[in-house]
C-alpha cells in the first residue's frame, strides 16, 4: 500500500541552526496523527516541510508516493491534493465567507463560478457556518473564521488535511467547535496530520501520537501509550507541563 505521506532522514537548517535533525515517519491513508511538543521544537517547520513551504535541507518527502523532494517534481500539481489550515486563519479580509471558499476553486483549480459556490456552500454547510456566507472574516468570531479556513481547504477536495495548531489563536469557548469539525473529518476517513496541544482531542481522535522534541522525534505510537504511558523522561516532563 502507498503511504499517505512518507519522510524520510529529513533535515533542515536555518543559516547553521539545525531544526529538523533526521526525521522519519509515514502517515497511512485515513490515519489520523497527532504531533505533540514543546515550543521551539520543529512542528511547524516539519508540517511546513511535507508541502513544501520550507525546503527540506536534506531527505525525502512523498505524497500519496509521489517524491516532492524530486527536483523535477510538480509541487503545485502535488500540493493541489494537500489542504493546510494554520494557528492565524490567513482569510483575505474583504471577501465574504462564501468568497473565501470560492477563490482557489475557480483559480488553481479553474472551476466556473456557479460550480465553485455550489460547493463553497456544500462546504460552509459542513462546518456549521453556513448562515454566514455572506459575512466579512471581520464580523466573525475566530471559531468561525477557522471553520472557514477548514472549508476552504475541503473545496479543493484534499486527500490529505495539515493542521498547525488550529485552536491556539482561539478564546477557549470557541475550541470545541473547531475540534468537533476536525472530530467529524477523521471519521469520516479524512488523512490528518495535526500539530495540536490539545491532548483530549490527541488521545481521543488520533491513531498515532508523535512526541517531537529539539527536532528529533522522541516518540512515536498509540496515543494511550504516548501520552498514557509514555516511554522516555523528555515526553514526562512535557505532559507534565501540558496536563
Ligand atoms: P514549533 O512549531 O515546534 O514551535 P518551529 O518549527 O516553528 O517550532 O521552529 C523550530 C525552530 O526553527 C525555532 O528555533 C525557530 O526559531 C526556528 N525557525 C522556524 N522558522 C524559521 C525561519 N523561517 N527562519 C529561521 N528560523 C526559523
Ligand atoms: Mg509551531
Amino acid at each position: 500500500m502507498t503511504h499517505a505521506v512518507e519522510i524520510r532522514d529529513l533535515h533542515k537548517y536555518f543559516g547553521d541552526n539545525e531544526v529538523l535533525k533526521g526525521i522519519d515517519f509515514t502517515v497511512e491513508p485515513g490515519q489520523v496523527v497527532c504531533v505533540i511538543g514543546p515550543s521551539g521544537s520543529g512542528k511547524s517547520t516539519l508540517l511546513r516541510c511535507v508541502n513544501m513551504l520550507e525546503v527540506p535541507t536534506k531527505g525525502q518527502v512523498f505524497i500519496n508516493g509521489a517524491e516532492l523532494t524530486d527536483p523535477d517534481a510538480d509541487i503545485d500539481a502535488a500540493r493541489r491534493h494537500v489542504g493546510m489550515v494554520f494557528q492565524q486563519f490567513n482569510l483575505f479580509p474583504h471577501l465574504t465567507a462564501l468568497q473565501n471558499v470560492m477563490i482557489a476553486q475557480q483559480r488553481v483549480l479553474g472551476r466556473g463560478k456557479n460550480e465553485a459556490e455550489i460547493i463553497a456552500r456544500e462546504n460552509l454547510n459542513k462546518v456549521g457556518v453556513a448562515e454566514k456566507c455572506d459575512a466579512y472574516p471581520g464580523q466573525l468570531s475566530g471559531g468561525q473564521q477557522q471553520r472557514v479556513a477548514i472549508a476552504r481547504a475541503l473545496a479543493m477536495n484534499p486527500d490529505l488535511m495539515l493542521f498547525d495548531e488550529p485552536t491556539s489563536a482561539l478564546d477557549p469557548e470557541l475550541v470545541g467547535d473547531v475540534l468537533t469539525v476536525m472530530r467529524k473529518l477523521a471519521e469520516e476517513g479524512m488523512t490528518m496530520l495535526v500539530v495540536t496541544h490539545e491532548m483530549g482531542f490527541a488521545r481521543e481522535v488520533a491513531d498515532r501520537v508523535v512526541f517531537m522534541d529539539g527536532g528529533v522525534i522522541v516518540e512515536d505510537g498509540e496515543p494511550s501509550k504516548v501520552i498514557g504511558n509514555p516511554s522516555h523522561e523528555r515526553t514526562r516532563t512535557f505532559l507534565h507541563r501540558v496536563l
